[in-house]
């Protein structure tokens, strides 16, 4: 039974020239000065007027095949299932999801009798769901700026960072890692414990590269301060800002954003593959889908992806990686192992170090810490892989917004958000380098 409430709400005149390049640099800023000409584009933005005639869609975002849904689903197990009928859960409620589902998707709903509360074309949706204007967007950072910013740290810290690429993506950009390490360089191998911070997974998320990027930025301006020159010394520090950067400029590329969560890889009619379901942590079960439209995406086998590849083949390379750390958006959410699966991992004292950890950082930051698959299972993640293959601590972070019906949710939330976040998560990161030399230790808290 499908009841549609197409809500046809066109918003006039939005010039939607996200991310155009601003021509002043930025990249000499300190992490103040950052964070508040950030803050000042978003105190002023621009009135639309609403007496102008409505533009037309533009054709890109028109004849976009997929359609925001929202869906009855009250347990875990109910958003399993539509993960893998190919819908990306964004929005959780007790009673309901809201996701992102393709059209060739939807006649499996039918069938399997899937109770459709609202649906309306994505082009729709995405025009009327920007709180935002384009303007204040070009603080976040494209993927030439994050590079510029990672490149001028470097050679401002030259002593003790280096910068190098960990692998390229299908479309043959380098995958920048900047590592802060006093006694080590480059590839070079060090015995020290390791912490990984890593953004943008899914290309849309792009708060996600913001929060470990300006984290950069501030650890080394504090380089001095006690603490900060102890994790200098006795850590080796990565900062992988943008994993997936082919699939975070195709979302920006037209001025207008595309939603896009995969990566760029090319199927037979259609593209890209959810990177965070492309690892081989029971790759392809649970909470994915087989289908190459969907946003859920698996790819045709574990790791069968650059990016995912370059992430493995980089931890596998460092066995003395302790913590870790991949930012997405959204939810407010500090979610730990396992992902793919309900049950609990079977280490207590491991379990007890991850439930606590994620307790520490859930105070610093507002944010809920819970067992990943409590909100719904999703094989095939990243933290479920280096905590299986490495014994890593790694923990998935749903950034700000909080979402939900009302909560104004969504991967677009405009500039103004940065400064909170990027300030709360840097207290949440230095938690988790204070527990990086032993994590174990946290067992005992
Ligand atoms: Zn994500």
């Amino acid at each position: 039974m499908i009841r549609l409430l197409l809500s046809l709400t066109f918003f006039a005149s939005l010039s939607l020239n996200a991310f155009a390049s601003e021509a002043p640099e930025k990249s000499s800023l300190s992490f103040n000065q950052l964070l508040r000409s950030m803050s000042a584009a978003y105190e002023a933005p621009p009135v639309p007027n609403v007496e102008e005639p409505v533009p037309a869609i533009e054709k890109a975002l028109e004849n976009d095949p997929r359609f925001w849904i929202t869906v009855a689903a009250a347990t875990k197990e109910e958003r399993t299932r539509l993960l893998e009928l190919g819908l990306s859960i964004e929005e959780v409620t007790p009673t309901a999801v809201s996701g992102i589902i393709h059209r060739d998707s939807l006649p499996a709903f039918e069938t399997k009798s899937v109770n459709v509360i609202s649906r309306m074309p994505l082009s729709q949706f995405a025009v009327s769901a920007f709180k935002d204007f384009p303007s204040q967007d070009a603080a976040y950072h494209n993927y030439r700026e994050m590079y510029d910013r990672l490149k001028a740290l470097e050679t401002a810290n030259s002593d003790i960072v280096s910068l190098f690429s960990i692998g390229k993506t299908v479309e043959n950009r380098e995958i920048w890692t900047l590592r802060i390490n006093s006694s080590a360089k480059g590839t070079k191998p060090s015995s020290k414990p390791g912490a990984v911070f890593q953004g943008a997974h899914h290309a849309r998320e792009h708060l996600s590269v913001e929060v470990p990027l300006l984290f950069a930025v501030w650890l080394l301006e504090n380089r001095n301060n006690a603490e900060v020159k102890k994790f200098i010394t006795t850590l080796d520090i990565y900062i992988q800002p943008m994993i997936n950067p082919d699939g975070a400029e195709y979302d920006i590329s037209t001025g207008k954003y595309k939603w896009w969560r995969k990566n760029m890889s090319v199927n037979s009619g259609s593209q890209g593959v959810d990177l965070n379901r492309n690892y081989d942590s029971w790759w392809c079960q649970a909470g994915a889908s087989n289908s190459p439209w969907a946003d859920t995406y698996c790819g045709p086998a574990a790791f069968s992806e650059p990016e995912s590849r370059a992430v493995r083949d980089f931890v596998k390379a460092r066995p003395n990686l302790k913590t870790m750390i991949s930012y997405h958006t959204y939810g407010e959410l500090i979610l730990y192992p396992w992902g793919g699966k309900y049950e609990d991992i079977p280490d207590q004292n491991d379990l007890k170090v991850f439930k606590n950890i994620a307790q520490g950082m859930a105070r610093l930051t507002g944010y809920t810490a819970q067992k990943s698959s409590d909100l719904y299972a999703a094989t095939g993640d990243s933290c479920d892989w280096a905590y299986a293959e490495a014994g890593i601590f790694a923990f998935t972070f749903e950034l700000t917004p909080k979402g939900g019906w009302g909560g104004g949710g969504t991967f677009y939330p405009g500039a103004g958000v940065i400064e909170k976040s990027v300030r709360d998560n840097v207290q949440a990161a230095l938690y988790l380098l204070r527990n990086t030399g032993d994590p174990r230790k946290a067992a005992a808290e």
